[in-house]
């Protein structure tokens, strides 16, 4: 397994973000954490677990916590943003108000 590099982390946020329509988070220090983490947890994990919730031991346990994480449209569409706010909706993104801490829904049944 190739490492990832912060850059290819980045280009792979862009990606995300552009094909679901969605912003990337605008602090460019928050977004740079985030980054880190999920770049991070892809060279510790081999694949982009969420930077902000810890692994449940396997990829198969953390498959709906890989991003984009299964909760994330429906996330970004209530709330604007996703739990991490590395992605924001476009209208929060318009109206300049900062992402808002929300529920993490993965142990919600
Ligand atoms: S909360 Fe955001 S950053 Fe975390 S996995 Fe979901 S979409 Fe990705």
């Amino acid at each position: 397994m190739s490492e990832k590099t912060k850059e290819q982390t980045r280009l792979f946020t862009r990606m995300v973000a552009e094909k679901q329509g969605w912003k990337l988070n605008p602090d460019p220090a928050f977004y740079e954490d985030l980054v880190e983490g999920l770049m991070n947890n892809y060279n510790r994990y081999g694949y982009f677990l969420c930077p902000c919730r810890d692994s449940d031991g396997s990829r198969g346990a953390d498959k709906n916590s890989i991003c984009p994480c299964l909760w994330s449209r429906q996330d970004i569409q209530e709330y604007g943003n996703c739990f991490c706010a590395l992605y924001i909706s476009q209208s929060l993104a318009a109206s300049g108000k900062q992402p808002s801490s929300i529920p993490d829904r993965r142990y919600e049944m």
